[in-house]
């Protein structure tokens, strides 16, 4: 039986979300129609909702971090199988399959990229409907019986992260690594450096955020209230060599001030989250020059990196269950983002629709 209405959060301009119920389109042969079981709120939505972005056109359904259930199967190409009634994860990423980037594989490189939840209907409603190009690369991806929803809808972000570091290219196994941002992005980052065999250090302002750090495994945190104290401290501990390896996980512009500043020779720093709109950041070029640094940036990740990521936590070598604290039903989803803008916790969840 096919549902009739979609119960959805429109977003329809800043600080402005709907709760309705929106037609639902005939099920198509091109097309798998989901229904979602568990979509976690990211920083990015809680910046759009707040700003509102330029790729963001309301009225839309915000929500990419997604675990659903499918509702048809579709065989395209006679290679691109999906069968119903599968719990899967699914990459925002609709790329156009037709330009330079596409097609050597680089999807979340697309001059043309369409994303779920940000330009097509995403995961804050009951369903959500994939088109063609998000089949054709693999992007609905099954999960395995031992990753709950909640956690499985997390998996996008840990994927994201995850492309960062193979992007990064440079063996940081006993090296340091510098997170800044003690989110629950940083905390991902993380468990993927301490996997690498990094010495890591996260640094944050949320004392109960520090705390979780240290019980996943941070070698040191430090509680940043004073810049130039942080920068002594970090570079006191790092035997004055800085960092090998330094993510910016937070959309504080300050944080690249620190990045660069705690940053040791021949070393990378990632500018991995979005920055807040409208902040000019100014950077010393002699400082990369002399210390011959690598400033670069990572954006979204592809199904491959997906797949990857969801083996990761198969395998129990990532936990990302520990990063959820909150949990709502689509109706709450107000109070999902205050939470969320307010550092209360780490992930919240939409779970019940
Ligand atoms: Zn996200
Ligand atoms: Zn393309």
């Amino acid at each position: 039986m096919l549902p009739e209405k979609n119960h959805s959060a429109v977003f329809s301009g800043p600080k402005n979300f709907q709760i309705k119920d929106l037609p639902i389109s005939k099920i198509q042969h091109n097309k798998v129609l989901l229904k979602t079981l568990s979509c976690a709120v990211c920083g990015y939505d809680v910046r759009v909702f707040n700003e509102g972005h330029k790729k963001v056109k309301p009225p839309i359904v915000l929500g990419h971090e997604i675990c659903a259930r499918t509702l048809n199967t579709v065989n395209l190409q006679n290679h691109k199988i999906i069968p119903e009634d599968r719990r899967v994860i699914v990459s925002p990423l609709i790329p156009c399959l037709k330009c330079p980037y596409c097609i050597t594989g680089h999807y979340n490189s697309c001059n043309n990229l369409n994303e779920i939840g940000s330009s097509v209907n995403g995961g804050f409603a009951d369903y959500i409907d994939i088109p063609q190009n998000s089949i054709l690369i693999n992007g609905i991806i099954p999960i395995t019986n031992n990753i709950c929803d909640d956690e499985a809808s997390l998996i996008e972000p840990l994927s994201c992260c995850l492309n960062a570091h193979l992007n990064f290219n440079i063996p940081i196994r006993d090296e340091f690594v510098i997170i800044i941002g003690d989110g629950p992005i940083g905390l991902i980052h993380l468990q993927i450096s301490k996997l690498y065999g990094a010495k890591t250090i996260v640094v944050g302002k949320v004392p109960s955020r520090l705390n979780e750090a240290k019980m996943i495994g941070a070698d040191m945190v430090v509680l940043n209230n004073d810049l130039d104290e942080s920068i002594k401290t970090i570079w006191d501990q790092t035997y004055k060599i800085g960092g090998k390896l330094i993510i910016v996980a937070t959309s504080n512009p300050e944080a690249v001030d620190l990045a660069l500043k705690v940053a040791g020779k021949n070393s990378l720093i990632s500018i991995f989250a979005g920055i807040s709109k409208n902040k000019i950041l100014q950077i010393d070029p002699n400082l990369l020059h002399y210390n011959q640094i690598t400033l670069t940036g990572s954006f979204s990740s592809t199904p491959t990196v997906m797949k990857n990521a969801m083996d990761l936590v198969h395998e129990q070598k990532i936990n990302l269950r520990r990063l959820i604290t909150h949990r709502f039903s689509l109706d709450e989803i107000n109070k999902a983002f205050v939470i969320t803008e307010e550092f209360g916790g780490l992930r919240a969840i939409i779970n019940s629709f």
